[in-house]
């Protein structure tokens, strides 16, 4: 049995998780990173005890023997620090050693976006390959990069940052500081983004009447719906989107060569809209198309992805 933790800016939620995927105990607590590093660190610590006592008396066969988190920041390239997460106000915490210095157990750290993406391949849709990316489609576009089976931190902790790749100009600037990152055009706030300033433009668009008539009401689904509908603001956000994923798909193809893609997040909702457009959409993007049929999926884990992924963590780093 692993424990995972999944930690938010909201909550801490964890649970203890069996050889098949399967929360067998959850529990979670908010997280309350105004009171700091170090009480964040007690209220992980709490959860884990109250998870392997859980383990300890209805599942003693199986006793917990790691733990595993992911965080909203950017993990060193050992491992055992948090580099940055400004969400939860954390700097250069070494939370491998703290965590399992209360805890009595190994402990391994993990991006969210990177423990989604290794959910999905320990027991999701790109389950099997040992070479697969991952795309989260959310707030912003995360990403997670497995090969030879094991995640790619980089030299710096910085690496699998698909959603800060850069592709052009855009109309707006990234929260990065950049200009013309993929996720300033495949995330749902940039579709939200694009969809208020082409009306603003004057296009008229159902996406207004979705949305009562104010643009600051105007989500990502609403833009998709629209986009289904052939309506014209929702197809250009559509479009434009389309062809920044595919790009990446076709650049990371060129680089490593993945076996599989898969796309994850609120925006790969649209389902089989975005990926058959994903996949016509690679048409003349691939350098070697008599080897290279891109294989692009979409994800199939839920909610419990985040706990599950990091509870798997340890599997998927080379350990020294
Ligand atoms: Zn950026």
């Amino acid at each position: 049995m692993k424990i995972g933790i999944d930690v938010g800016g909201t909550n801490l939620a964890a649970g203890a998780v069996d050889n098949n995927g399967q929360i067998v105990h959850s529990a979670s607590t908010p997280a309350l990173p105004e009171n700091g590093y170090a009480s964040m660190v007690d209220s992980m610590a709490a959860l884990a005890d109250e998870l392997a006592a859980w383990v300890k008396e209805n599942a003693p066969e199986d006793p917990v023997t790691e733990i595993g988190c992911g965080i909203p920041g950017i993990i060193s390239r050992d491992g055992a620090t948090v580099v940055n997460a400004p969400n939860i106000f954390w700097k250069n915490e070494p939370l491998q050693k703290d965590l399992s210095d209360k805890t009595g157990l190994p402990v391994y750290l993990a991006n969210d976006a990177t423990v989604a993406g290794i959910a999905e391949n320990r027991f999701g849709s790109t389950k099997g390959f040992d070479d697969a990316v991952m795309y989260t489609l959310g707030t912003g576009v995360g990403g997670c990069v497995i090969i030879n089976g094991k995640i790619v931190n980089g030299a710096h902790g910085v690496a699998s940052e698909i959603g800060h790749t850069l592709d052009g100009k855009n109309f707006y600037t990234c929260n990065c500081g950049k200009n013309g990152c993929l996720e300033t055009y495949a995330s749902a706030t940039g579709l939200i983004k694009r969809a208020q300033r082409l009306i603003s433009e004057g296009m008229q668009s159902s996406i207004l009447d979705l949305a009562g008539g104010d643009p600051d009401k105007i989500t990502a689904k609403m833009v998709l719906d629209a986009a289904k509908a052939g309506d014209e603001v929702g197809t250009e956000c559509f479009e434009i989107m389309v062809d920044k994923l595919t790009n990446s798909f076709a650049n990371v193809i060129d680089l490593i060569d993945p076996a599989v893609f898969t796309i994850g997040g609120g925006v790969a909702n649209a389902g089989d809209f975005l990926l058959d457009a994903l996949k016509d959409g690679m048409e003349g993007k691939i350098t070697y198309p008599e080897l290279v049929d891109p294989d692009i999926r979409l994800a199939s884990l839920g909610n419990d992805a985040g706990i599950v992924g990091a509870a798997y963590v340890g599997d998927y780093i080379v350990k020294k």
